[in-house]
């Protein structure tokens, strides 16, 4: 894929790189969509095989939060950095290098917490510079974001239950978990305290056997996870898991997790409305993290962000609203209801 012309198809602003010489940084920061306000989106620590692996990754995360953040009425625009790393060569210098990196840039991208991060980390990265959120509470922040997502996508399916079945309670419904991260394992916990039957999996062997003891969850393998009967799906591991080969085995009613990118392409959206599958868009039931670290900026105040998170449902219903109206994906209905709100103030500054 050709990045500029990548960039040029889906309206990015600049991809910046970044190397350390000392620390050996390779990071990548992606700026999609300034026109709401400053990008703000978290930054991943990956291996990647390739350079442009790494930049597909930035670049795509990034316009995902450019659409996150004008649906859910924040007034930032979507960013999202890249750490090309192992988690085992995650040290202070490293982050405190990235810390740099992004004080260059004076406040035009924001840093957060994503996979392969932790708030410790972004503690090390806010010693550095002050465009960095999501630090815990006696740091002036509200702590780990993905308390947040889990809680608005757990409000999030209440809502696909009462559209797709008509009654949003999640007393004696299955749901299966596929990943049991920072945010799977927070949603399996509300999620069980509500009385739903978990099915779950993750790679990883010990924090299945933690669901299954704490949540009373039945274990499946990764592989096992998308043909469970049941009435939700929740993906909240990796993107693209969404495709020709899964959609057609799912035997669930509603998708609805916290993932970033779930569809491997736009098509996968109709696919699943083909299938009457009620798909909740990603971007738009897995914000509260947002919601979350975006509050940080502006002086943290929990209520308003639980009341916010709350809110995720509303909007998923005017996303689920539209899509009826105009015959088209919730996916689609999102995209066009985000692209508005920026046209919009576009038009206003015009
Ligand atoms: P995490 O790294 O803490 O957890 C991911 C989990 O998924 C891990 O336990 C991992 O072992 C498991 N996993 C990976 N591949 C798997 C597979 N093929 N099958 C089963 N399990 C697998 O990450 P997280 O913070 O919980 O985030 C999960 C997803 O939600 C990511 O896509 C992330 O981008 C997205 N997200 C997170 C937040 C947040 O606040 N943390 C906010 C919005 C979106």
């Amino acid at each position: 894929m050709d990045l500029f012309r990548y960039m040029a198809s889906e309206g990015h602003e600049q991809l910046i790189v970044g190397h350390d010489r000392e620390t050996g940084l390779q990071a990548l920061i992606a700026i999609h969509n300034t026109t709401l306000g400053p990008a703000l989106g978290g930054c991943r620590l990956w291996a990647y095989r390739t350079f442009e692996d790494a930049a597909m990754d930035a670049l795509r995360l990034s316009k995902i939060m450019t659409y996150k953040a004008a649906i859910s009425g924040l007034p930032f625009g979507g960013g999202k950095a890249v750490i090309n790393a192992r988690p085992q060569d995650k040290t202070p210098a490293l982050l405190a290098a990235f810390g740099r990196l992004i004080d260059s840039m004076a406040g035009l991208y924001i840093t957060a917490e994503d996979v392969g991060m932790t708030v410790a980390d972004l503690v090390l990265i806010k010693q550095v510079t002050r465009y960095a959120t999501g630090v815990p509470e006696d740091q002036g922040g509200g702590g780990d974001p993905s308390v947040l997502t889990a809680i608005g996508v757990f409000h999030g399916m209440r809502r696909c239950l009462q559209e797709a079945l008509g009654e949003d309670s999640l007393k004696d419904r299955t749901v299966a978990i596929q990943g049991l991260g920072k945010v799977g394992m927070q949603l399996a916990h509300l999620l069980h305290q509500e009385g739903a039957n978990l099915i779950v999996t993750d790679l990883n062997r010990d924090r299945v056997s933690q669901a299954v003891k704490a949540f009373k969850a039945k274990a499946v393998s990764p592989m096992a996870i998308y043909q469970v009967p049941c009435e939700i799906f929740a993906p909240c591991a990796l993107g693209s898991i969404l495709n020709t080969r899964t959609i057609p085995k799912l035997r669930c009613r509603i998708v609805a997790g916290a993932a970033n990118n779930q569809l491997s392409e736009p098509a996968d959206g109709r696919r699943l409305n083909r299938r009457r599958i009620l798909y909740a868009p990603d971007y738009v039931i897995n914000a509260g993290g947002l919601i979350h670290i975006a509050s940080e900026l502006e002086g943290y105040d929990r209520a308003k962000v639980e009341q916010k998170t709350r809110e995720i449902a509303e909007t998923l219903g005017r996303v689920f609203e539209y899509a009826t109206l105009k015959k088209i994906s919730p996916v689609e209905a999102a995209d066009r209801m985000a692209l508005e709100r920026i046209r919009a103030a576009r038009r206003s500054t015009a």
